[in-house]
């Protein structure tokens, strides 16, 4: 048994300081003020720092500098040190269907073999996406009809094991696709991505599990019906179905999305529906002129930003600098909200029975402590 004494608890929408948390066999056992604590329990006094529920980050790509295809145990591992116990991996439109499967099956392969304990799944960025918003346009192997031949085999590769799959309900024939993914991982959540939809388009997918706008506001077309008027597309949709969860990439410079987005998107879709992501990618580009500081984002060598080299924990941090948001509002977006939208019910808050996944840290959300299954990991 682990006892974590004098603590702050962070809870779904309150706090609960001066406290102590039991963990044994790997799940939370009991938490309060006046806990007597076990004889022989282990102990790890917090010195007052914030405990709250173990990251989780559905959508990145890489942990900075390496992609989780090339070393997922790295990957996961530096993940894990910056609280994040709980992650989806992210295939995305440049990998072919053979880049799909090997990918796939290395992080099957490291689970099944203990490692990569946080890895829970993979989040299907693509591969049916609109090559013309931020998806490799001329190189994009997928952007010709879907058919099923090109697509079966990847489906059935990733059953019990794809979380998040995103499409560009723009794309012909995406209708068949998302009906077949549906069949055969019936417990699929459908993400709008790299598109430029109508809000027909994309309310029409909502029936069937799409309830996610993938990194909102950012490589999402516009649709201008004329001249000088605004027109309505993804990025319009996501804000206006209350049912709709929407990704940020949040930056330390706002460069993903302006700060002054971030706060309209948190008034917007409120307190339930955020949800932080990393996005990390890797890419060694030459900053653009006047973002020579902006060490959290990755640039390419055409000229534009490309993902960041977030982990989840800086996010956190970043998103209480642009919104003023408290250490509980951040966990509510990087632990619960994603929890909820995935259908985890035994991560996502402090709650007795649940996995004894924490993170403990610092009024600015610099990470002390990490605790995966109820086992210290720094
Ligand atoms: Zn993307």
């Amino acid at each position: 048994m682990l006892a974590i004494t004098n603590c702050t608890l962070v809870m779904k929408d309150h706090y609960i300081p001066n406290a102590t948390i039991l963990t044994e066999n790997g799940k939370i056992v009991d938490f309060g003020k006046k806990l007597t604590i076990p004889d022989g329990a282990e102990i790890l006094d917090a010195q007052g720092l914030f405990v709250g529920p173990g990251l989780i980050d559905i959508h990145t790509h890489a942990d900075g500098d390496t992609y989780f295809h090339d070393d997922p145990v790295k990957c996961s591992d530096t993940l894990l040190r910056h609280g994040v116990t709980s992650v989806l991996p992210a295939l995305f439109y440049s990998m072919n269907k053979q880049e799909h499967l090997d990918a796939i099956k290395k992080y099957r392969s490291a689970i099944a073999e203990g490692k990569c304990q946080n890895i829970i799944g993979v989040y299907m960025e693509g591969p049916y996406l609109n090559p013309d918003f931020g998806c490799d346009k001329e190189k994009n192997v997928w952007k010709d009809a879907i058919v099923e031949k090109d697509y079966a085999e990847v489906v059935e590769a990733a059953k019990g094991f794809a979380k998040v799959w995103c499409v560009a309900p723009e794309r012909e024939g995406i209708l068949d696709f998302v009906k077949y993914v549906k069949k055969e991982i019936p417990e699929i959540v459908f993400s709008v991505a790299h598109s430029e939809a109508t809000p027909e388009q994309i309310e029409a997918l909502m029936p069937y599990g799409l309830k996610l706008g993938t990194h909102h506001t950012n490589a999402t077309g516009t649709l201008e019906n004329y001249p000088e008027v605004r027109g309505v597309c993804v990025d319009e949709t996501v804000n206006y179905n209350n049912d709709i969860y929407a990704e940020l990439i949040c930056d330390s410079m706002g460069v993903h999305v302006h700060p002054y987005m971030i706060r309209l998107v948190k008034k917007i879709k409120g307190q339930d529906k955020i949800i932080l992501i990393a996005d990390s990618f890797v890419a060694d580009g030459p900053p653009l002129p006047g973002l020579e500081e902006a060490f959290d984002i990755n640039f390419d060598w055409g000229g534009d930003i490309a993902g960041s080299k977030l982990t989840l924990d800086i996010a956190c941090h970043n998103m209480m600098i642009h919104t003023g948001g408290s250490v509980c509002d951040v966990f509510k977006y990087a632990s619960t909200n994603p929890a909820r939208l995935l259908s985890l019910c035994d991560r996502g808050e402090i709650a007795k029975g649940n996995r004894a996944d924490l993170v403990m840290v610092d009024y600015e959300f610099n990470v002390k402590h990490v605790i995966l299954g109820g086992e210290q990991i720094n």
